[in-house]
């Protein structure tokens, strides 16, 4: 990782650059973040002589040579200073509330509006609303590109920036183009590496911040943040990380809830954690429970499933979303929580 002494490097540097790094098989990423870029070397950044070259070069402070699998997403990496902000908040010092519904019914969509105003009457930060679906049966519904114009109508009524998830480049490029303030990638894409690199790269610059799911087969906690690493090595610093429960599912709930990993990515990490309760009990009984516990562990935010009527919605609304009344008590505990929570956090 390069660190320019100057805000960024001028067109000619970056050319010199790559010239360089051309030599010894490497390439060059631009990670743009709030105060400055950084850049990352694609490829081996531990060979001397180009570290030497580049050393020599007047206008580099430095070349990090991190040994950490996940050298941008490490805590000793010169990126744990950026910030990440949406909807007025800074990720870290502010709780974010994400909230919405599973899945937008293209059908209903005056569902979808009613769930955004109550959802954001209840305080949520960002409205959550599924476009596309990745659902385990193909018979079951997919989603419909037409549903994001009720994501972005949604946004317009009540000026909540909005989240949805992709699944394939061609929904990315659409997504991107339509100017979502959040892209999702699902638990079943979390360790789809092209599509992780091609988030990066066509995010990159873009304000547009990802939230990366946790792969519910995924082990290590490594494994998990280098999934991330892919993301921001393609250019787009903006990622959270999000916990949504494993399998095997602990008997009872949808998933095993893995809420509790938070402290442990804080040790490894400057990544934001987002952890999402709703996918990991997956019925709405157990959701504000999941939520605070959650909130206990040092999460940086939440993402909750809410319909304003749940019975009536498609996808996991009608099981696992809350509705915009219990969102509003839970945000309002979640608050206290936080308030007092950090005599326990390390
Ligand atoms: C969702 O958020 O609706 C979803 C499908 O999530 P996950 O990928 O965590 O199952
Ligand atoms: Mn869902």
């Amino acid at each position: 990782m390069i660190i320019p002494k100057h805000e960024h490097f001028t067109d000619e540097q970056v050319r010199e650059v790559e010239n360089i790094l051309a030599e010894f098989n490497c390439i060059l990423k631009a990670i743009k973040g709030r105060t400055r870029t950084i850049y990352a070397i694609h490829g081996d950044e531990r060979e001397e002589l180009m570290i030497n070259r580049l050393e020599g070069l007047d206008y580099i402070s430095r070349v990090d040579t991190i040994q950490s699998p996940y050298k941008l997403m490490d805590l000793a990496s010169e990126l744990a200073r950026h910030e990440i902000h949406i909807a007025g908040k800074t990720i870290g010092k502010d709780f974010l509330f994400i909230a919405g519904q599973c899945t937008i019914d293209p059908k209903n969509p005056s569902y979808f509006y009613e769930t955004a105003a109550g959802v954001k009457e209840a305080g949520a930060d960002v409205l959550r609303g599924g476009v596309w679906k990745p659902r385990t049966s193909p018979h079951s519904y997919q989603g419909n590109a037409d549903a994001i114009k009720i994501l972005l109508e949604a946004r317009s009524r009540t000026g909540l920036p909005v989240n949805t998830e992709i699944m394939d480049e061609e929904q990315l490029r659409i997504a991107v183009e339509a100017g979502v303030d959040m892209i999702q990638v699902g638990t079943r894409n979390a360790l789809n590496y092209s599509l992780l690199k091609k988030i990066g790269e066509l995010t990159a610059h873009t304000g547009i911040i990802v939230l990366l799911k946790r792969g519910m087969h995924m082990g290590t906690l490594d494994e998990f943040v280098c999934a991330a690493e892919y993301i921001v090595s393609c250019g787009n610093p903006n990622v959270l990380l999000c916990p949504r429960g494993t399998v095997p599912a602990l008997d009872g709930y949808r998933n095993h809830p893995d809420e509790s990993i938070t402290p442990l990515l804080k040790q490894k990490t400057w990544a934001g954690v987002v952890v999402d309760p709703s996918h990991s009990v997956g019925k709405s009984r157990f959701v504000p429970q999941c939520a605070l516990a959650a909130v206990a562990y040092g999460a940086d935010g939440l993402c909750i499933e809410t319909h304003c009527n749940p019975k009536s919605g498609i996808g996991d609304d009608p099981k696992q979303a809350i509705t915009p009344d219990v969102l509003r008590n839970l945000i309002g505990d979640a608050r206290q929580m936080v308030a007092f929570r950090g005599k326990y956090l390390s």
